[in-house]
């Protein structure tokens, strides 16, 4: 497909809104950018110092972009999806830190629901309301969330083996378990987490936090303000303790790409997904 029939106008008829697909940092994006070229070409359109790709993935129309790390730049690059490239819903993968008890290293977390960890406006909303929104949590799109924990399940049942080969000595829990899929709650904020002050704190203050990472619940707010659905898969990446720097960037550098490129290709060959 010519990605500029992404675009409605060209042939005077309106082609399928295509989906949002995007990440923080280039290496979470995995294969997208390079299947897409292969698939139909990529037509590049830069704007607010961002490159947005349209094309083709997996037989999904996309616009695939980095929205760089912080609840700010994730927002603004929510919106220009949203207003600019008319996206049908919005996909977000990266790396987070693992909060919940169970929650380790090479784990993946679907977000159900995602909050701004660090808004607190005490004592004139109660902690973690957005002020006039009147919540201080956003759900990700059922059907979404259903459909990218699938991925991720049929991922790691189909690669969970070759990922422990590859990765085992990186991530010591290969060696006798597979990674997990859980689906849960994702908190967001403008901290890189890695002390275990500050993870505890987080612990206390939210029971039920799986992972913790820096843009989802922005977006989440975004996309409820504009009504459009999004969803958030998260590799866990560190444990948002002392080692979090240094698993975090071997992480990052060696491992994010295998499991974006898995997860989103079995995602993307299923959509559009059933009940939307
Ligand atoms: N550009 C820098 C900083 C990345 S900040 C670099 O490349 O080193 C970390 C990114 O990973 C953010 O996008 C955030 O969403 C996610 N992340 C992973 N582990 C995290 C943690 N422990 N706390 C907060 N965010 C984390």
């Amino acid at each position: 497909m010519n990605p500029s029939s992404l675009q409605s106008g060209a042939t005077g008829q309106s082609a399928a809104r295509p989906l949002g697909v995007l990440a923080a940092l280039p290496q979470e994006l995995g294969d997208l950018i390079a299947t897409m070229q292969t698939e139909s070409g990529v037509l590049t359109r830069t704007l607010g110092q961002r490159d947005y790709h349209l094309g083709t993935v997996h037989g999904t129309p996309c616009v695939v972009t980095l929205a760089r790390v912080g609840k700010v730049a994730a927002a603004a690059t929510a919106s220009a999806l949203i207003h600019v490239f008319d996206v049908d819903a919005l996909v977000f993968t990266g790396v987070a830190g693992g909060v919940g008890p169970d929650v380790h290293v090479g784990d993946v977390v679907v977000g159900e629901t995602l909050l701004q960890h660090d808004m607190n406006a005490e004592p004139l909303f109660p902690r973690h309301e957005i002020p006039l929104l009147a919540r201080s949590r956003f759900d990700a799109d059922r059907a979404l969330a259903q459909a990218l924990a699938a991925a991720c399940e049929r991922f790691v049942a189909e690669e969970g083996a070759a990922l422990a080969a590859r990765f085992g000595a990186a991530l010591p829990r290969f060696e006798t378990t597979l990674p997990r899929v859980h689906r849960g709650l994702v908190i967001s904020g403008d901290q890189f987490v890695a002390s275990a002050a500050a993870v505890n704190a987080l612990r206390a203050a939210l029971p039920d936090a799986l992972a913790v990472e820096m843009e989802g619940a922005a977006i989440a707010q975004v996309c409820h303000e504009y009504e459009v659905p999004c969803a958030v898969v998260r590799t866990i990446s560190d444990t948002a303790d002392e080692h979090a720097s240094t698993s975090f960037s071997s992480f990052l550098t060696d491992i994010a790409g295998t499991y974006s490129t898995g997860i989103l290709r079995r995602f993307l060959a299923s959509y559009p997904v059933a009940g939307r």
